[in-house]
C-alpha cells in the first residue's frame, strides 16, 4: 500500500480535474482512493511519497515511438544532405535499421526507456525495425521494458523494402510476439501488428499481413508525406487510407500514424472504422512533410492522440510543439486548444490497447503516477490546469514515477536500474554501429 500526498493532483478526470492538497491511495497495481491528508491517518501502514507541494499526475503516454532510433542521436553521416522525406528514409533510417543487432535493439530500448521514466512517460506504443535481426527483436525490447518496469506495446514494421524474406520475417515476428503476449498475459506488455507504410508494401504483402494478424490491430505510418499519397494514387489509384481499407486493416485497435496527407473522405473512413490516429508534431516539422489538419480531425470527433515518433520521450515537450504548430500553421494565435483533446485521447488509445484503464488518477485505474517539482507562481484551478502543463511543466521536473504501483524513480533516483552503467554499456554499442555505417 502506498500514498502519494501533499501535492496538487491533476487527475485527467473531466468530472474532477484538480484536487488541491490531494492524496492518492494505491493498493497493489491500482488506485483505490483519492482524498487528502486523512488518507495517511486512515492507512498508517502505507508507504508515503511526499510530493512536497508539487504536482501529482498520471504517467504520460506516448502513442507512437521508435525506440530503435536511439543510436541516431548525435550521429553524423558524411555527405548526408536530405532534400526530401524519401532522402531521410534512404539516407538515414533505412541505413541505420539494417545494421541493428539484437544487442543494439536491447540497448536502444534500455536508454530510451530510462529517458522515458525520467521524463514521466510510463506507457510507450512502439514501432520497431531491424531488418537483419527481425526474428526475436521484440523480445529484446520486451526484456528491456520489463527490466525497467515500463508499460509498452510492441510491433515490428513489416516492409517489402528489403525483399520478401525480410517481409516474411517481419510478419512472423508480429504474430510470434502477439502469441507470446496472449500466452504470458503480461500486465504491462501488449502487441500491435506493425506495418512500415503503404508505399513500401505490395498488395500481396498487405494481404498476407491481414491474414496473419491475430486481432491485435495494425500500427502503420499513414500518408506521412505527400510522396506517400502520390505513390498510392499513381500506383494503386487510391489514396492511402482507402487502399489500406481494401485489406480490412482499419479497426478500433488500429493506429493510423501521422495522416498529414489525408482528405476529408479518408478521415470519414477512419471515423467509421473507429481507428485511432496519432499526431507527431516534432517529427512532421523535422521531416518537413507538412502539417496534419489536427483541427479538422478533432472537429470530426476522430480519436487523435499524441506521439513523438522517436523525437523525444518528454510528452510535455510534444504538447508544447503541437500547440505552437497549430497556431503557426493556421496563422491564428488563438488556435491550439485541440492539444487538450490529444492528451485525453491518448488515455483512450492506451486503455483500449492494453485492455486496462490507463492514464487517469481515479479509483480502479492502473496506478501509473508521477510527481513533478512544479509549484506555480500563478493560480492553478480546475479551469486553467491544462495551461500550466502547456506553459510551465517539462519532463525535467519529474521527480517520482510509478507504474502499476511499483516505484521506478523516487526523488530523481532511478530504482532497480543503474543508468550510468547502462549508458556506459550502450555507448560502445552505438560507436560500433556508427563505424559500420
Ligand atoms: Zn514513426
Amino acid at each position: 500500500m502506498k500514498i502519494l500526498h501533499n501535492g496538487t493532483v491533476l487527475t485527467m478526470d473531466p468530472a474532477n480535474p484538480v484536487l488541491e492538497k490531494g492524496a492518492l491511495l494505491i493498493e497493489g497495481d491500482k488506485i483505490s482512493a483519492l482524498g487528502g491528508e486523512e488518507l495517511l491517518r486512515e492507512h498508517p501502514q502505507a508507504r508515503c511519497l511526499d510530493a512536497r507541494g508539487g504536482l501529482i499526475l498520471p504517467g504520460m503516454i506516448n502513442t507512437h515511438m521508435h525506440m530503435y532510433s536511439a543510436f541516431a542521436r548525435g550521429m553524423g553521416i558524411p555527405g548526408y544532405r536530405p532534400r526530401s522525406f524519401t532522402d531521410i528514409l534512404e539516407g538515414l533510417w533505412w541505413r541505420l535499421d539494417k545494421l541493428l543487432t539484437p544487442r543494439d535493439n536491447y540497448y536502444s530500448a534500455m536508454v530510451s526507456g530510462i529517458e522515458a521514466i525520467q521524463n514521466g512517460t510510463t506507457t510507450l506504443i512502439d514501432h520497431h525495425a531491424s531488418p537483419n535481426s527481425a526474428a526475436g527483436s521484440l523480445d529484446e525490447l520486451a526484456q528491456a521494458c520489463s527490466e525497467l518496469g515500463l508499460r509498452a506495446s510492441l510491433s515490428y514494421e513489416v516492409s517489402d523494402r528489403d525483399g520478401p524474406a525480410v517481409a516474411a520475417a517481419g510478419i512472423a515476428e508480429n504474430t510470434r510476439f502477439a502469441r507470446w503476449c496472449e500466452e504470458e498475459k503480461s500486465p504491462r506488455l501488449a502487441a500491435s501488428f506493425g506495418l512500415h507504410a503503404a508505399f513500401t508494401l505490395s498488395d500481396e504483402t498487405l494481404g498476407a499481413c491481414a491474414k496473419a494478424a491475430r486481432g491485435q490491430g495494425f500500427h502503420v505510418h499513414t500518408a506521412e508525406a505527400q510522396s506517400d499519397r502520390d505513390y498510392s494514387m499513381e500506383r494503386h489509384g487510391l489514396p492511402v487510407v482507402k487502399r489500406l481499407d481494401k485489406f480490412g486493416l482499419w479497426g478500433p485497435r488500429s493506429l493510423a500514424i501521422h495522416c498529414v496527407h489525408i482528405d476529408s473522405e479518408e478521415m470519414d473512413i477512419l471515423a467509421q472504422r473507429d481507428v485511432s490516429l496519432v499526431h507527431n508534431p516534432e517529427s512532421n516539422m523535422g521531416n518537413a512533410v507538412g502539417r496534419a489538419r489536427v483541427e479538422a480531425m478533432v472537429e470530426k470527433g476522430l480519436r487523435l492522440g499524441l506521439g513523438s515518433d522517436g523525437y523525444t520521450t518528454d510528452m510535455f515537450e510534444g504538447m508544447k510543439v503541437a500547440n505552437l504548430l497549430l497556431k503557426h500553421g493556421q496563422g491564428d494565435p488563438a488556435a491550439g486548444g485541440e492539444v487538450e483533446a490529444l492528451l485525453a485521447n491518448n488515455i483512450d488509445i492506451a486503455s483500449r490497447h492494453f485492455g486496462r484503464s490507463i492514464g487517469r488518477l481515479a479509483p480502479g485505474w492502473q496506478a501509473d503516477a508521477i510527481i513533478l517539482k512544479y509549484k506555480p507562481y500563478t493560480p492553478l484551478t480546475g479551469e486553467n490546469w491544462f495551461y500550466h502543463l502547456l506553459m510551465g511543466v517539462s519532463g525535467g521536473m519529474v521527480a517520482t514515477v510509478l507504474v502499476d504501483g511499483r516505484i521506478l524513480m523516487e526523488d530523481g533516483q532511478l530504482l532497480g536500474v543503474d543508468r550510468e552503467k547502462v549508458f556506459a554499456q550502450a555507448r560502445p554499442q552505438a560507436e560500433r554501429l556508427w563505424k559500420r555505417l
